[in-house]
């Protein structure tokens, strides 16, 4: 899929809407249109990356900016503290990784179980 028919690159321009829990120059973080857990976001680089298999030395900085941001947004949206609390980070990547939308992404889950899934 190209960046012109990629739905997290519509929805990091604004031509899909989303519940926005994050923006900076780089990053883009927003509420999953179908919730795993009582808090499920999603946090993506704005560059369109199709997944962790396209990511290379050049994105290292990238990478390590979206990852230190996990743990903040989920206190920030909800999830209990570590160690009674925490959350999940996924990233799932290609066809038997489980991926569908190719636009590299980080499933942030977390809140009070049981979940739907996971
Ligand atoms: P994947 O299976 O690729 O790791 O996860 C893709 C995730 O994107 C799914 O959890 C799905 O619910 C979510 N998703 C797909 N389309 C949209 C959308 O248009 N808006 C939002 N907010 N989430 C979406
Ligand atoms: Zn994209």
């Amino acid at each position: 899929m190209s960046e012109a028919s990629c739905i997290f690159c519509k929805i990091v321009a604004g031509k899909i809407p989303s519940r926005k829990v994050y923006e900076d120059e780089d990053i883009f973080a927003f509420h999953d249109i179908h919730p795993w857990a009582p808090v499920h976001f999603l946090l993506i680089p704005k560059l369109h990356l199709a997944s962790m298999a396209q990511v290379g030395a050049e994105h290292q900085a990238l990478l390590g900016r979206l990852l230190a941001l996990a743990p903040r947004l989920a206190l920030q949206e909800g999830c209990r503290p570590y160690p009674q609390g925490g959350f999940r980070l996924l990233c799932n990547t290609g066809a038997e990784g489980g991926q569908e939308v190719q636009h590299l992404h980080f499933h942030v889950m977390g809140g009070p179980r049981p979940w739907l899934k996971g």
